[in-house]
């Protein structure tokens, strides 16, 4: 699968290089293969519904949950839901930013696996977690296809969630 990932230099500002997955996104194969795996981090987990993450763990999440069966929910910027949400705020490398989740996304007894392509800082994922939370639902996981590690993540979500397993494909 790492062949299908494209490092693209000084983007989006100089210094970073940043993961791009659509060459991935457009090989059937690989994507099946990204999906079914996990699918299977879903099912051995006991989750009921996948979180996907604006935006490009939509693209992820969505196949996922109709493969495995599981709902889907989606988590997302500030302002984009029509309903009733939580909201919740953290901190980016400058600035603030906010990601929201209707309030009755879950029922009782749901059990959440959260999806997203990269874990860098672990902030987003953390954001996901509080916001999961507030919803009264159980997080039983957060799946990953890359893990940037020195960036150290897992440590920013253990702190959260010291029992959470964390899964980078
Ligand atoms: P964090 O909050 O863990 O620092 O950043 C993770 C979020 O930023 C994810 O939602 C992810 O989509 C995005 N992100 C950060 N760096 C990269 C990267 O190099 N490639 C991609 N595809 N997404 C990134």
């Amino acid at each position: 699968m790492t062949s299908h990932i494209r490092d693209v230099p000084d983007y989006p500002k100089p210094g970073v290089v940043f993961k791009d997955i659509t060459p991935l996104l457009a090989e059937p194969a690989a994507f099946g293969a990204m999906t079914a795996e996990f699918v299977r981090i879903a099912t051995e987990l006991g989750a009921t519904k996948v979180v996907g993450l604006e935006a490009r763990g939509f693209i992820l999440a969505a196949p996922v949950a109709v493969d495995g069966g599981f709902g889907f929910v989606p988590v997302r910027k500030a302002g984009k839901l029509p309903g009733e949400v939580f909201a919740v705020s953290y901190q980016l490398e400058y600035g603030e930013a906010v990601l929201e989740i209707h309030r009755d996304s879950f029922q009782p007894g749901d059990r959440v696996l959260i999806v997203d392509d990269v874990l860098a800082t672990g902030g987003t994922a953390a954001a996901a977690l509080q916001a999961i939370r507030e919803c009264g639902a159980e997080t039983v996981g957060l799946a990953v296809l890359l893990e940037l590690t020195f960036l150290d993540g897992r440590a920013r979500l253990s702190a959260e969630a010291p029992a959470m397993p964390v899964h980078a494909l």
